[in-house]
This record gives structure tokens, C-alpha cells and sequence, in this order.
């Protein structure tokens, strides 16, 4: 018998690129929706906190149903994510008594609403108690870069969007949070991390943040550091409603979302601006109005298709 003719790799990418299309259909039917995706939180001043993903103009463009495509380098990361979510629901439906709701049960979606508009979010998985109640839902990070997971396992830095998103769903469902941080790779640590720390190697871990609200009105989050320190937060229930609020008020005055702060949810300075790795970040520069920021974004868009 012959080899086969057929490349496996191929049909794999071929496969790849057609779920993201999918997916980028299944956005375009959510346009004129927040998304807890987007999650992010104003200050008591009025500043958006900043992180890896969370932009208030980012929030604005997928209001606005223009999403620019991802770029394929992406895709192995984003299978990545994936896989380490069906891992997590794997092995918490053989070890958690109750039921363990995932993103992709319709049962499992929140929904909430600000000035008229509906507010939509999926957490990877809610463990629920057999009287039907959330005992808490968990937010699953998958690192794949061996830098990212070092500031993560050897730092001790959750990301402030990651901590964001999850009190977000806290919120909508009423119910603690962990923030899980998980790396399945091996491999050496960047030459300014060993200067740094002396540590050569990162080995594989899991590392988890308890997420909980207190203050007035239960509303101020707290986490719980890998070392049993508690840190308290700017990150708070009215925060991120108001976050929300101001991506409806700028679209519909016709303005220009703003930009994130350059500030953590401690309120430290972030050691990397939130534009610094934007793939917006050339139309940021040019544009000062919405209809400016639209026009750029549908070009940019249309270069990417
Ligand atoms: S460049 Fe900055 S302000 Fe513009 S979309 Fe990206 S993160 Fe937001």
C-alpha cells in the first residue's frame, strides 16, 4: 500500500480557519452587545484600569460589531485555551459532586442589562451545588509562553482584565471566583528573569487566586494571593457597571471610547501600557473621533479577511 497523499497538518489548519470563521459569524449576529469578554472597570476617579485585553475602545469596536479578525499566529494559542478548559471540566466532573456547568452550555451564559443594552458573558465553568446554587465560578487561563508563565508562577502577577472578567461574572452570578493559572509546557527562563531571580527553569504548575467582595455593599473585590496574602483591589461592582455605561454613552454621542489607565487594579503603574501590544495601536494613533476610529477599523478589517 502507498502513502497517503492527504496532509494531516493541512486539513488541521484548514479545520482551524474555518472555526474562526464560524466564529467570526457568530459575533457579527451579537453586534449592538457588551460582552464580558470586554470586562473592565473604572476607578472611583473615573480611570479604566488597564491589563492584557481590557479597553474600553476595544469594548466599543465589538459594540459596534467591528471585530478585527485574529491573526492565524494566534490560533495554536487560542487552541491552547481550548484544550486546557476541556482538561479542567474533564477532571472536576469525575471529582465535584454537583453539576459542572461549562461555557458552551446554554444554561451556562449571563446576561445583564445597562442603559438598554444587554450585557452577554460565558465563564469557562460554574460548579453547582445540588440545590441548584453557584458555589463558585472559575476563570481558566492557559499559558503557553514560558515569559508569561513566569510572571505568573514566579511573580505571583495575576492580570488585572483576567481579575476583571471574573468579578464581572462574580457579579452576574452571585458567587465566589477562583482565577485559575495553568502552564503544561517545560523550559528556561528569559536571560533577564534568571539575572533577576537566579531560577534557570519553569516547570510545569497550576496556580489559583480566590476572588471574594467585602466593604460596603459587599462591593470592593479582595483576591487571595499562592502565598495566603489578601489584596485588596480598585476593582469594584459599581466600577465595572460604570465601565459598561460609558462605552453606551460614548457610542451613542457618537464619541470615541477612552483609552485604558496606566494603572493595575492595585492602582501601581503598569509595567507594559495596555496600547504597547494593541493590534489597534496604528489607528489609535490617527484617530480622534468615532467615525475616524470606524472608517480606519473597517479597512483594517478588510485588509485582514
Ligand atoms: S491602542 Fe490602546 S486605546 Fe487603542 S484599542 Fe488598543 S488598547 Fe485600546
Amino acid at each position: 500500500m502507498k502513502h497517503t497523499d492527504i496532509s494531516s497538518i493541512e486539513l488541521y489548519k484548514e479545520g482551524q480557519r474555518l472555526e474562526q470563521l464560524e466564529h467570526s459569524e457568530a459575533e457579527r449576529g451579537k453586534q449592538g452587545a457588551l460582552r464580558g469578554g470586554n470586562s473592565g472597570c473604572l476607578t472611583e476617579t473615573g480611570q479604566p484600569i488597564g491589563g492584557s485585553t481590557s479597553c474600553p475602545r476595544k469594548a466599543q469596536a465589538r459594540f459596534i460589531g467591528l471585530q478585527v479578525p485574529a491573526s492565524s499566529k494566534a490560533f495554536p494559542f487560542f487552541d491552547a485555551g481550548y484544550a486546557n478548559e476541556w482538561l479542567w471540566e474533564q477532571k472536576l466532573a469525575k471529582s465535584w459532586k454537583g453539576k459542572v456547568l461549562t461555557e458552551a452550555d446554554p444554561a451556562g451564559g449571563t446576561k445583564w442589562t445597562i442603559e438598554g443594552v444587554d450585557v452577554t458573558g460565558r465563564p469557562d465553568i460554574q460548579l453547582i451545588n445540588e440545590d441548584g446554587t453557584v458555589e463558585v465560578v472559575l476563570e481558566l487561563k492557559c499559558k503557553a509562553a514560558t515569559n508569561s508563565a513566569f510572571n505568573v508562577g514566579h511573580h505571583d502577577r495575576p492580570d488585572p482584565s483576567h481579575l476583571m472578567q471574573l468579578a464581572h461574572y462574580m457579579f452576574c452570578t452571585n458567587a465566589p471566583g477562583i482565577l485559575v493559572y495553568s502552564f503544561r509546557g517545560k523550559g528556561s527562563t528569559s536571560y533577564w528573569a534568571y539575572k533577576e531571580t537566579g531560577i534557570r527553569d519553569i516547570e510545569p504548575f497550576d496556580r489559583e487566586y480566590k476572588l471574594g467582595w467585602e466593604g460596603p455593599n459587599d462591593d470592593h473585590l479582595y483576591y487571595i494571593r499562592d502565598n495566603g496574602e489578601k489584596q485588596e483591589t480598585l476593582i469594584t461592582k459599581t466600577g465595572i457597571k460604570e465601565y459598561y455605561r460609558s462605552i453606551v454613552v460614548a457610542t451613542r454621542n457618537g464619541e470615541l471610547a477612552s483609552k485604558p489607565a496606566n494603572i493595575t487594579e492595585t492602582g501601581s503603574k503598569m509595567k507594559y501600557s495596555s496600547c504597547q501590544y494593541c493590534d489597534l495601536k496604528p489607528i489609535c494613533k490617527v484617530a480622534k473621533d468615532l467615525d475616524r476610529f470606524k472608517d480606519e477599523l473597517e479597512v483594517m478589517i478588510g485588509d485582514k479577511k
